[in-house]
């Protein structure tokens, strides 16, 4: 007997079958790349792909059709580097204080805070695995896309250990009972954790390489990891068509890194014009967190209040100063990089502080790509077979990419607070559930906010 996919979903009608179509009339598109807007422009949505944008006017007779009355649309925003299911306030009390109900929900709420803030896709730099993704795709909860890495991968002693100050070599921890975070040092161990990974649904890995500044064991200038340990990951991530992303500060660690074959610099500190031709010629990203940059870094309760992180901080800063005027003269493919661990309501903060602070280092069109068309090239990295969402492009408005758009009261080119972009960090006020210059938020063909 033959048994289709169509009888195994329960066939749809006729009627059922033909597909949802939205058309937005008379907007103004910034298109994820360039420097001009386009006014009047019409661009049809069907069922989750855009299908045509044209300047001339669109027959769609069923279509449900919104009148943009000149408005912004834009694509979708794009996180490159967040954390959707740590939670603060610090990491002994991630690993001695949570369960996996803290994490659940604290991950279901930050992906809706995400989608509510104009951000359809979400790349996860350590700690979320399969499980956010399903309920997210499957519609049970509100969130952006999501590329997730599972577990960090780390060395004993190095950024991804969580365990407790006293806990024996190959105890294993709360954080990597969960597949959130995990011990592996030398080749073999990386082998297979990187393998477990793709099992548990990561899109990509995620290696520490340097140290950090809130952690305990590790100084920031270390480059942790051996050639034949990153050689190992990119090994693997490779086997399936994808790539690595590496925590990597000092330069000394980037160029390893890139030389190893990663595809993706977080943080990257210390980048020079150096750094950049080499990421060129190996089509390599970086993404960055500019918070790292405010004098204010040294006022934060997990910095300020312990001794070895506030002397990490104060000489992270000083080594780091280079970064903002190297990314100028030299500026590198780079994506929009939140990286907040904490409550859902101080991550929206960080959010919109970061998108300010990527408009006032650089400008706003370098931030505007940064969280768009960018963020789509880095997604795509994923390859054809672990791509979550491989049929359209992302970031992008374009005939045939996914319709992940906004709609916007004015024009982000000129004002990034339009898409919630904020001065003030800590001492912001509280953000609305939803930046009130995003008038529509659409992702992958289904209107998820619409005040119009
Ligand atoms: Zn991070």
């Amino acid at each position: 007997m033959i048994t289709s996919v169509a009888m195994l979903a329960g066939a749809a009608t006729a009627e059922e079958s033909k597909l949802a179509q939205v058309l937005f009339n008379n907007v103004t598109i910034f298109d994820g790349k360039s420097r001009k807007l386009s006014p009047n422009m019409n661009v049809l949505v069907e069922a989750n792909m855009i299908k045509t944008i044209s300047k001339s006017s669109i027959s769609a007779g069923e279509a449900t059709v919104i009148d943009g009355e000149g408005r912004t649309l834009m694509p979708g925003m794009i996180e490159n580097h967040a954390h959707l299911m740590l939670m603060g306030p610090s990491l002994p009390a991630m690993e001695s204080m949570t369960t996996w109900e803290d994490f659940a929900i604290h991950g279901t709420k930050m992906a809706e805070m995400y989608l509510n803030q104009g951000f359809t896709t979400v790349r996860d730099a350590g700690g979320g695995n399969a499980g956010l993704q399903r309920a997210i795709n499957s519609g049970m909860i509100s969130g952006p896309r999501y590329y997730p890495s599972a577990a960090f991968i780390g060395g004993r002693g190095g950024h991804a250990d969580f365990a407790n100050y006293t806990a024996p070599i190959g105890e294993s921890s709360n954080m990597s009972r969960l597949n959130m975070a995990v011990e592996a040092d030398g080749r073999d161990e990386v082998l297979k954790v990187a393998r477990n990974n793709f099992r548990m649904g990561a899109s990509q890995l995620k290696v520490m390489q340097s140290g950090g500044v809130v952690s305990a064991f590790d100084p920031w200038q270390m480059d942790g990891r051996t050639s034949d340990e990153i050689s190992a990951a990119v090994e693997v991530a490779e086997q399936y068509g994808t790539y690595v992303m590496a925590h990597s500060y000092k330069r000394e660690a980037m160029v390893a890194a890139l030389e190893a074959g990663v595809k993706s610099l977080e943080h990257g500190f210390m980048y020079d014009c150096k750094i950049g031709k080499l990421m060129e010629k190996k089509g390599a990203y970086i993404t960055t967190n500019l918070t790292a940059f405010i004098p204010g870094l040294l006022d934060i309760p997990a910095v300020k209040n312990v001794p070895a992180s506030f002397r990490k901080a104060k000489t992270a800063q000083l080594a780091f100063e280079d970064y903002l005027d190297n990314m100028r003269s030299c500026p590198a493919k780079r994506g929009f990089h939140t990286d907040c661990v904490g409550s859902v309501e101080s991550c929206n903060k960080q959010i919109h502080h970061e998108q300010f602070l990527n408009g006032d280092f650089f400008d706003n069109h370098t931030a505007l790509v940064a969280m768009t068309s960018v963020g789509g090239e880095i997604a795509a990295m994923t390859g054809d077979f672990m791509n979550p969402y491989p049929d359209g492009k992302l970031g992008v408005i374009e005939e045939g990419a996914y319709a992940d758009i906004l709609l916007i009261d004015g024009n982000p080119l000129e004002d990034l607070s339009v898409i919630g972009a904020h001065p003030k960090w800590f001492d912001a006020p509280t953000p609305p559930d939803s930046p009130v210059g995003i008038v529509l938020i659409m992702k992958d063909g289904v209107i998820h906010k619409n005040t119009l």
